[in-house]
């Protein structure tokens, strides 16, 4: 679903309270009785309580469910997303909302400025969305699937990724700045720069190569893999290069030789520690991927074979960094969560951007429309809930949008 962030100035501080205990309401109750979410906002049940809930559904943020043997509601994306944009804003991590860049399978990465008007980017992640094009695959998982395990997986995925990203930062790897993180959200720097998929030609290919490979063991040192590390997840900052100073800009195709290509790396929420049970794999295919893409994009191929699993684990033993992936299970990402969000990756193979996407070379734009769901297969229930997140509604161009300052 699309982020609309249009009524966020029109909620009044009681609509934030009985939205918040909706949510406090979900960890229990798939249906969130009416008493309980009166009980909950710490409202008096006036009908002030009342009105606010019929406005939070009028506008998709709960949904009534009518089924139920009792009256209740639950929780949609949308709510989600208003309950964290909202703690941004009073956090002063985010001060408007702007324009959608992305909406990958799992995430959505929205532009937005800080007081100062500073850009900076703010990844939804939406695990309980899974990929529709799979969904007949997916259908047992979707029909098991409760309000509490999207919430709780897709704020695992940006706990993850915001664990990771502070960690790599720290420890000097080119990555963005993590701001901030609430629920299923996180608030990054914005790299100014393409990704590797949308650059056509390389000056020196063979460097960049290098560049690259050279991180992947540097990662290697550090205890980690990266795990879905291929041409999305590098941004391409071009600098100028430093003996090129006072010549023609940076940027023109005739002056590739004066501008230095930097690669950035982003998307964390797969990373694996290296002493995990499929690490070679992991390894390998994330070495394997830059080969190919090489290759095939920029008909670049290394004289060297690997690097292998092996040297990296020799290279990790003679000259270690320190051990990330020991490091941020002490600081708030556990190996408990580790294995619960792993295991639901693979459940709904969302575990790499590699598994699904276009391999074809016309179509370097991978802006795919992601409401093709087959609708079919999919139960009632499921068809309700993909109205209510809004999945079913068209792309809808969000405009810049003031966050109300209440
Ligand atoms: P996903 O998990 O859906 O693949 P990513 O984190 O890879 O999400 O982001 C998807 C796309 O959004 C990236 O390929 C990139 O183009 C853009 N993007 C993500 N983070 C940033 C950032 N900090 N700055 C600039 N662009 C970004
Ligand atoms: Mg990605």
């Amino acid at each position: 679903m699309k982020l609309d962030a249009k009524s966020m100035r029109y909620l009044t501080g009681e609509d934030f309270r009985v939205l918040a205990a909706v949510e406090a309401g979900s960890r229990n109750h798939e249906v969130v009785p009416t008493p309980l979410i009166v009980q909950l906002s710490g409202l008096r049940g006036g009908s002030g309580v009342h009105k606010s809930i019929s406005n939070l559904a009028k506008i998709n943020l709960i949904a009534r469910v009518k089924n139920a043997k009792y009256d209740g509601y639950r929780l949609t994306y949308g709510g989600l997303d208003y309950l964290a944009l909202n703690t941004h804003q009073k956090q002063k991590s985010v001060y408007s909302v702007g324009n959608q860049i992305g909406v990958g399978k799992e995430s959505d990465i929205i532009v937005v400025a800080a007081s100062d008007g500073s850009q900076r980017i703010l990844k939804i992640h939406r695990l309980g969305r899974i990929s529709f094009r799979t969904v007949k695959t997916n259908r047992d998982y979707l029909r098991n699937r409760s309000t509490g395990s999207w919430m709780y997986m897709s704020r695992l995925a940006a706990v993850k990724e915001f664990t990771f990203m502070r960690a790599l930062r720290e420890n000097g790897f080119p990555v963005p700045e993590p701001i901030a993180q609430n629920r299923h959200t996180i608030v990054m720097s914005l790299i100014d720069a393409f990704p590797l998929r949308q650059i056509s030609t390389v000056g020196k290919p063979a460097l960049l190569y290098a560049e690259l490979i050279a991180m992947i063991m540097k990662l290697a040192r550090y205890g980690l893999i990266h795990g879905d590390f291929n041409e999305f997840n590098i941004l391409i900052k071009e600098e100028p290069s430093p003996d090129a100073k006072g010549k023609a800009p940076a940027g023109s195709e005739e002056n590739n030789d004066n501008v230095r290509l930097v690669p950035i790396l982003i998307d964390f929420p797969q990373m694996v520690s290296i002493d995990h049970a499929n690490a070679e794999m992991y390894f390998d295919r994330d070495v394997n991927c830059i080969k190919r893409y090489f290759q095939r994009r920029y008909h670049f191929t290394s004289d060297e074979p690997g690097p292998f699993f092996a040297e990296a684990k020799k290279q990790l033993k003679a000259n270690p960094g320190k051990r990330l992936d020991v490091e941020v299970e002490a600081s708030g990402f556990s190996r408990k969560m580790a294995r619960e969000l792993e295991k639901y990756m693979k459940e709904v193979g969302v575990d790499s951007d590699a598994g699904e996407r276009n391999d074809s070379e016309e179509d370097p734009d991978e802006n795919e429309d992601d409401n093709d769901y087959d609708s079919s297969d999919v139960e009632e229930e499921q068809k309700e809930d993909l109205q209510e997140s809004g999945l079913e509604s068209d792309t809808q161009k969000m405009k810049e949008l003031k966050v109300s300052d209440s």
